[in-house]
C-alpha cells in the first residue's frame, strides 16, 4: 500500500464484535486506525493503533472520537439478541440517538472525509415480515415505515439523519443494513448473544441425546451472514461512493430449526428440540434481497452457512472447554455439507 492510500480512520463500537473483526481487517490492510468504544474487546487484544475509552452519548467524546481522522465507522450502538432489545425500548432507543446525533454533528464539523453507518434488517415493515415463506426485502421496502419497537425505529430515524446530513452538510455517508451477522469472537451469553451464537453454546453444552431449549416454535425464518464477508463488504461499500441504504446479508434463508439441526449436525450429536412459546421471537421470517448489493458493488456474501457455523461452533466449544463446560466430541472446522463436498473423481471409489 502507498502513503496516500493509508488512511486514517476511526472505528466506533471497536470492543464489540463487528466493530473488532473490522479493526482487525483495516489494520491488515495498512491504515491507523482508531478503536472507540466504552471497553476493549471481550476475547481479544485490539490491534488498534490507538484505543480509547469513551462514551458516545457525550457529544465531547464524539469530537475526541474523530479528531484528525479521515473515515469514520460508526458501529458503537447499545445493542444485543432478541430477548435483551425487546426488553429495553426506552434507555436503547435513547442511548442510540444520542450515540448518532452526536457522531453525525462532530464528524461533519471535523470535515471527515467519509461516514459509514450501520443499520440493521430490523428497519423493515412489519408487514413484509409477516410470513415465514417471504419475498427477501430490497432497500426500498422500509419505507412506508413500520419498522420493530425501540430499536428498529432508532436505526430507520437515524438513516434518515444520515441522508439530511449528507443532504445538508456534505457528509459523504454509507448507510449498511446488516442481516444477522455472526461468527467467532461474538458474545454466546449473558443476555447480549444473537441466535446462532446461543445455538452453538447450547448444543456445545449439550450431553448427546438430551434435549435444547429453542425460542419460538422453530419455523421463524432468517438469513445469517458470516463476519468475513461482512467486513469485506464493509470496505467494499466504503470504497464505492454510493450513498444509500445497501442490505449486507445472505439470501440463504433458513428456519430457525433447520439452523439448530445444523448446528446439531456440526456438532455431531443427537438433540431434540423444546420449543419455548413464550419467548419473543422477532419477526416471522426475513431474508436479504441483493440485488443491489450485487449491481453496486459486483459482490455479495459468498459464505455458506454450513460452513461459517462450523468456524463459530468450533470456537464457541473451545471458549466453553475453558470453563471445562464444552461436552463431546471435539469439533472439525471442516464440516462440509453433502451440497458442498467436492464431487468425486472420475473413476474414484467412493
Ligand atoms: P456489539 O454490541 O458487539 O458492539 C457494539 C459496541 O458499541 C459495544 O462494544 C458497545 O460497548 C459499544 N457502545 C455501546 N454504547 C456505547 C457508547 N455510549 N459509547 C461507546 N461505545 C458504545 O454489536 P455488533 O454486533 O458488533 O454491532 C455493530 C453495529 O452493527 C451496531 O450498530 C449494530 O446495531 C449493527 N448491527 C449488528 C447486527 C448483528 O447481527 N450483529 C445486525 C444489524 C445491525
Amino acid at each position: 500500500m502507498s502513503l496516500i492510500d493509508r488512511r486514517r480512520v476511526v472505528v466506533t463500537g471497536a470492543g464489540g464484535f463487528i466493530g473488532h473483526h473490522l479493526v482487525k481487517r483495516l489494520k491488515a490492510d495498512g491504515h491507523w486506525v482508531r478503536g472507540v468504544d466504552l471497553h476493549v474487546p471481550e476475547f481479544e487484544r485490539s490491534p488498534a493503533d490507538e484505543f480509547l475509552l469513551l462514551d458516545l452519548r457525550r457529544e465531547d467524546d464524539c469530537q475526541t472520537a474523530v479528531h484528525h481522522v479521515e473515515d469514520v465507522y460508526q458501529l458503537a450502538a447499545d445493542m444485543g439478541g432478541i430477548g435483551y432489545i425487546t426488553s429495553v425500548h426506552a434507555s436503547l432507543t435513547r442511548n442510540n440517538v444520542l450515540i448518532n446525533a452526536h457522531m453525525l454533528e462532530a464528524s461533519a464539523n471535523a470535515r471527515v472525509d467519509r461516514y459509514l453507518y450501520t443499520s440493521s434488517a430490523c428497519v423493515y415493515a412489519a408487514e413484509a415480515q409477516n410470513s415465514a415463506e417471504i419475498a427477501p426485502l430490497k432497500e426500498s421496502a422500509a419505507l412506508p415505515a413500520n419498522p420493530e419497537k425501540g430499536y428498529g425505529w432508532e436505526k430507520l430515524f437515524s438513516e434518515q439523519l444520515t441522508t439530511y446530513y449528507h443532504e445538508e452538510r456534505d457528509l459523504d455517508a454509507r448507510i449498511v443494513r446488516f442481516h444477522n451477522i455472526y461468527g467467532p469472537l461474538a458474545a454466546y451469553e449473558g443476555g447480549r448473544e444473537k441466535a446462532p451464537a446461543a445455538i452453538c453454546r447450547k448444543v456445545a453444552e449439550a450431553e448427546d441425546g438430551n434435549g435444547i431449549e429453542v425460542w419460538g416454535d422453530g419455523h421463524q425464518t432468517r438469513s445469517f451472514c458470516y463476519i468475513d464477508d461482512c467486513v469485506e463488504g464493509i470496505t467494499r461499500i466504503m470504497e464505492s461512493g454510493f450513498t444509500s441504504p445497501l442490505n449486507l446479508g445472505t439470501d440463504e434463508m433458513v428456519s430457525v430449526d433447520e439452523l439448530v439441526d445444523l448446528a446439531t449436525r456440526i456438532g455431531r450429536k443427537q438433540l431434540h428440540k423444546i420449543h419455548q412459546l413464550s419467548k419473543p421471537q422477532g419477526v416471522r421470517g426475513r431474508n436479504s434481497d441483493n440485488t443491489l448489493l450485487q449491481r453496486t458493488l459486483g459482490w455479495a456474501p459468498e459464505i455458506s452457512l454450513a460452513s461459517g457455523l462450523a468456524r463459530t461452533y468450533s470456537w464457541v466449544w473451545a471458549e466453553l472447554k475453558k470453563a471445562g463446560r464444552a461436552r463431546p466430541p471435539i469439533p472439525s472446522e471442516s464440516f462440509v455439507t453433502p451440497l458442498e463436498a467436492p464431487a468425486a473423481a472420475p473413476g474414484s471409489v467412493g
